[in-house]
């Protein structure tokens, strides 16, 4: 079995034992923990299928797509940059992924495929585990909010009525589409939306309780952090999405600043965990899935 398969290997697609019949896909993927823990899942639950990597250039995605089916399928999971584009190639979302406009898991279903999004859903579930919070009690700011995760987070914030939410990213015309949705769910004041600029940043920041990183500024260690490390008070929630790192760049200001924070590990956790209950109509063996991500990468 190879660690990373591609759209040719799709075309001609080996017979392993046990199959392969489930993925993430994306560019880059190699990184991705999802096989680990959801071959481990499988394993425990004596499901016989295996889980793999799929590396898809943007313009191989909706070729693969067409494939799943043929190819004996259950289903994949999208990372960077597919979220946006499986909302187009999938015959069905479901309610959350298409108001959020994102899918990051696909169920093949005969020979349609629908979309359905356990990122936000997952995040609630592991910012309770980690920091001990509900997310619907917190002003929050979303670095990264023009992307597939900050996007569904910021939707998120919305379902759960957070107070308050400020949107972050870089390229600032990528949050008028989202601004216009959360207009209605966050009145007034209580939406705002910038660039990073360091003077916004810290205005924005005195009203937020909770950083969350969308970026992916800081999955090389050599990165800096998203936003200035002094803006950054003891009273804040910091939670980094990118679980390649223990301490992030954003992470370690924090910890300079004496604020709580934790990495995305959860999340991927709790994400993978939901995307498994949607494939097998089953529990997942969530504490399985942890200590398979907790092990040597496989
Ligand atoms: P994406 O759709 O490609 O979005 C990338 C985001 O990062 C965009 O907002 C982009 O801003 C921003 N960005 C990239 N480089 C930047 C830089 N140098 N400075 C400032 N902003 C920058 O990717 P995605 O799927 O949302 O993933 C984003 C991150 O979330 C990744 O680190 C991924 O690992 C993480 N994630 C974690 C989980 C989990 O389970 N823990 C789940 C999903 C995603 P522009 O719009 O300006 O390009």
């Amino acid at each position: 079995m190879k660690e990373v398969y591609t759209l040719e290997d799709l075309r001609r697609w080996p017979a392993e034992q046990p199959p392969l019949r489930l993925a993430v896909c994306g560019d880059p993927v190699a990184h991705s923990a999802s096989p680990q823990m959801h071959n481990a899942a499988l394993a425990e639950c004596g499901i016989d299928a295996r889980y793999t990597r799929l590396h898809l250039r943007a313009e191989e995605i909706a070729d693969a797509f067409r494939l799943l089916p043929a190819i004996g399928f259950i289903g994949v999971n999208c990372t960077i940059p597919h979220k946006f584009a499986a909302l187009a190639l999938v015959d069905r979302a479901d309610d959350h992924a298409r108001r959020i406009g994102v899918v990051n898991t696909v169920v093949v279903e005969g020979n349609q495929l629908a979309g359905y999004n356990t990122d936000g859903p997952g995040l609630v579930r592991a910012i309770r585990a980690e920091l001990g919070v509900a997310l619907r009690e917190l002003r929050v700011m979303i670095l990264g909010a023009g992307g597939g995760a900050g996007r569904a987070i910021a939707m998120q914030c919305a379902i759960e009525q957070c107070p308050r939410i400020t949107l972050v990213n870089r390229t600032r015309e990528k949050l008028n589409p989202l601004v216009a949705e959360l207009g209605a769910f966050f009145p007034g004041e209580n939406l705002a939306a910038t660039d990073f600029e360091t003077g916004s940043i810290k205005t924005q920041l005195a009203q937020s309780d909770l950083i969350i990183n969308c970026t992916s500024l800081g999955m090389k260690p050599d990165e800096p952090s998203p936003i200035p490390g002094d803006l950054i008070e003891p009273r804040h929630f910091l939670y980094d999405t990118i679980y390649t790192a223990a301490r992030t760049p954003l992470l370690l200001a924090g910890d300079a600043a004496g604020a709580r924070g934790t990495n995305g590990f959860s999340m991927l956790l709790h994400q993978g965990a939901l995307a498994f209950e949607i494939w097998f109509q089953r529990d997942a063996p969530l504490e399985v899935m942890r200590a398979a991500l907790l092990g040597p990468a496989k």
